[in-house]
């Protein structure tokens, strides 16, 4: 039997990748599946082709590349386009996903995802952990991180799904509002219920 699908998400800087990175150091399978998004598209895949010939050549750096901004920008104001985009991309993804799973051993997975409930995902999780913090928190997490500006960040905020959404969906939630040491704590206390919950033998 494969194990147990444990979807991980929460807004852009709420902790995921932190939570994520948790659970691996407890010798939990972790998959990412916002990375797995990139790779399916990498330059002389299928998933790159099937994006161009929907797309147009405008969404190609110049070595050939995905120029992901330029998808985003296109894609993002139209939702026909979103919809075509996510036609293209979520059988590729949950391909990959099956492939990675088929590989995996243990009693469950986690498997990470930024917009796990927007793409519809979730439905093929067996629980769903939620990271949450306050906005003020994130916007100063991310910004710290240095890899996005104020309003790269405020877009992508614009793009995800609320709180109270994902409140609604949560089997196990995290509040991520204090140290790393009270972060970890919570880590610990879900891995046990899953060990319970999810545990062959
Ligand atoms: P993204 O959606 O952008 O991938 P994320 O939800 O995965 O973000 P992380 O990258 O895990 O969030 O965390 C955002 C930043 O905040 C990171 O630099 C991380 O080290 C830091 N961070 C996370 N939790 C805490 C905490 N409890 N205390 C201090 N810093 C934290």
């Amino acid at each position: 039997m494969s194990p147990h699908r444990i979807g991980l998400t929460g807004g852009i800087g709420s902790g995921k990748s932190t939570v994520a990175g948790i659970f691996a150091g407890l010798g939990v399978p972790v998959l990412d599946l916002d990375k797995v998004g990139q790779t399916v598209v990498q330059i002389g895949s299928s998933g790159l082709e099937q994006l161009v010939d929907a797309f147009g050549t405008n969404i190609l750096n110049h070595d050939g590349s995905l120029n992901r901004k330029a998808l985003a920008q296109y894609c993002f104001q139209d939702a026909a386009r979103t919809a075509k985009l996510n036609a293209i991309m979520h059988p590729l993804i949950w391909q990959a996903e099956e492939n990675w799973l088929s590989q995996q051993h243990g009693d469950y997975v986690i498997i990470e995802a930024s917009v796990l409930l927007e793409s519809g995902s979730a439905g093929r999780m067996d629980a769903v952990i939620v990271v949450l913090a306050n906005l003020a928190l994130r916007r100063k997490r991310v910004l710290a991180r240095g890899d996005c500006s104020t309003e790269e960040f405020d877009a992508i905020v614009a793009r995800q799904c609320s709180d109270t959404t994902r409140r609604e969906a949560a089997d196990f939630m995290i509040i991520n509002e204090g140290s790393l040491a009270q972060l970890r704590q919570q880590v610990f206390d879900i891995e046990r219920l899953l060990q319970r919950k999810y545990h062959v033998n």
